[in-house]
């Protein structure tokens, strides 16, 4: 059975996310997907908002686990003992970063490999984008699963 990690920031999920997971599930047979705890970075959603989300938008798929942790990735996926990163690739902008995290995790875990799905429709939706619209009042229903277009109204108090 080959397992993936699947790990971001996810705050919050987005279309996008969910169908990297989706093909990732064509090619692996289980992916965790793992929410990294980073204090400094400023989130809108908690750790335990973002991980009911996730669950929320994958329909509670037995072959779907969803975590989080904090430190490295390599640290992690040995703990987990699982060999595979999954990321997405949106388009050249993301390219030179993940090749760049794609050398260093191998340099930090040489049992570990970083393998890339192409995203689809939504390759233009970063999570970033989605808070800035919902803030600034836009309808972002059409590119984040339903749970997350409410939890961002509740959370932006509409
Ligand atoms: P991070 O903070 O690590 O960038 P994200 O939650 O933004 O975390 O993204 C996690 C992964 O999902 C990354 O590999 C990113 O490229 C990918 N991703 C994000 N949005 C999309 C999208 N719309 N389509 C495909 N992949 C995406």
């Amino acid at each position: 059975m080959t397992t993936a990690i699947y790990a971001g920031s996810f705050d919050p999920i987005t279309k996008g996310h969910v169908s990297i997971i989706r093909s990732g599930l064509v090619a692996f047979d289980r992916i965790i997907v793992a929410v990294v705890i980073n204090p400094n970075k400023k989130s809108l959603f908690t750790i335990d908002q973002r991980k009911e989300m996730i669950k929320a938008s994958l329909d509670a798929d037995p072959r779907v686990e969803v975590d989080s942790f904090e430190g490295l990735l390599a640290d992690y996926a040995r703990k987990q003992n699982v060999r595979v990163v999954l990321r997405g690739l949106r388009g050249v902008a993301d390219f030179e970063y993940e090749l760049q995290m794609a050398n260093m995790n191998r340099n930090l875990n040489t049992e570990m490999e970083t393998v890339f799905i192409m995203a689809n429709d939504y390759f233009y939706v970063s999570s970033s984008l989605v808070k800035e619209a919902a803030i600034l009042g836009g309808d972002v229903s059409s590119v984040v699963p339903e749970i997350v277009a409410k939890k961002l109204r509740e959370r932006l108090g509409r």
